[in-house]
C-alpha cells in the first residue's frame, strides 16, 4: 500500500524521521514541519490514497477513522476545550502539496473564517 517516492508513506516507514504523536494500526499522526498553529499535527492513513478525490467506498470507514483520531488527539493535546479545525485540502487549487491524503488537525490560537 505504500509508495517508495511519496514523503508520508516514507515517514510512516521511518525512512524520514518525523516528530510522531500517534500510531496506530490504520493511521499515524506527527507535527508538522511548518506549523500554522501553536498546534499543527497532520493525520495520516498508512495506507497510500493520493487525495480525497481518489478515495473510494471501502475507504469510508478509513476517513471517519481519521477524523475521530483528530479529536482524540486535539483532547490529549489540549486544543479541545479552546476549539480546533480540522482540514484536508484536496488538490493544488486548494493548497494541497503532499500526495497523500493528510488531516490538518490546528488549534491553540483564534482560527479565522473562511480560510485563505
Ligand atoms: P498540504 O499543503 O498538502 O495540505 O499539507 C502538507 C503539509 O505537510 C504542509 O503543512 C507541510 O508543512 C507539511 N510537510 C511537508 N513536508 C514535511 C515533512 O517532511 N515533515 C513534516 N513533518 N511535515 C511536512
Ligand atoms: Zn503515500
Amino acid at each position: 500500500m505504500s509508495e517508495n517516492n511519496c514523503l508520508f508513506c516514507r515517514i510512516i516507514a521511518g525512512e524520514i524521521p518525523s516528530n510522531k504523536v500517534y500510531e496506530d494500526d490504520l493511521a499515524f499522526a506527527f507535527h508538522d514541519i511548518n506549523p500554522q498553529a501553536p498546534t499543527h499535527v497532520l493525520i495520516i492513513p498508512k495506507k497510500h490514497i493520493t487525495s480525497l478525490t481518489e478515495a473510494s467506498k471501502i475507504d469510508q470507514a478509513l476517513l471517519g477513522h481519521l477524523t475521530l483520531v483528530a479529536a482524540k488527539l486535539a483532547d490529549q493535546l489540549s486544543v479541545s476545550a479552546g476549539g480546533y479545525r480540522t482540514v484536508i485540502n484536496t488538490g493544488a487549487g486548494a493548497g494541497q502539496s503532499v500526495w497523500h491524503i493528510h488531516v490538518h488537525l490546528l488549534g491553540g490560537r483564534e482560527l479565522g473564517w473562511p480560510p485563505g
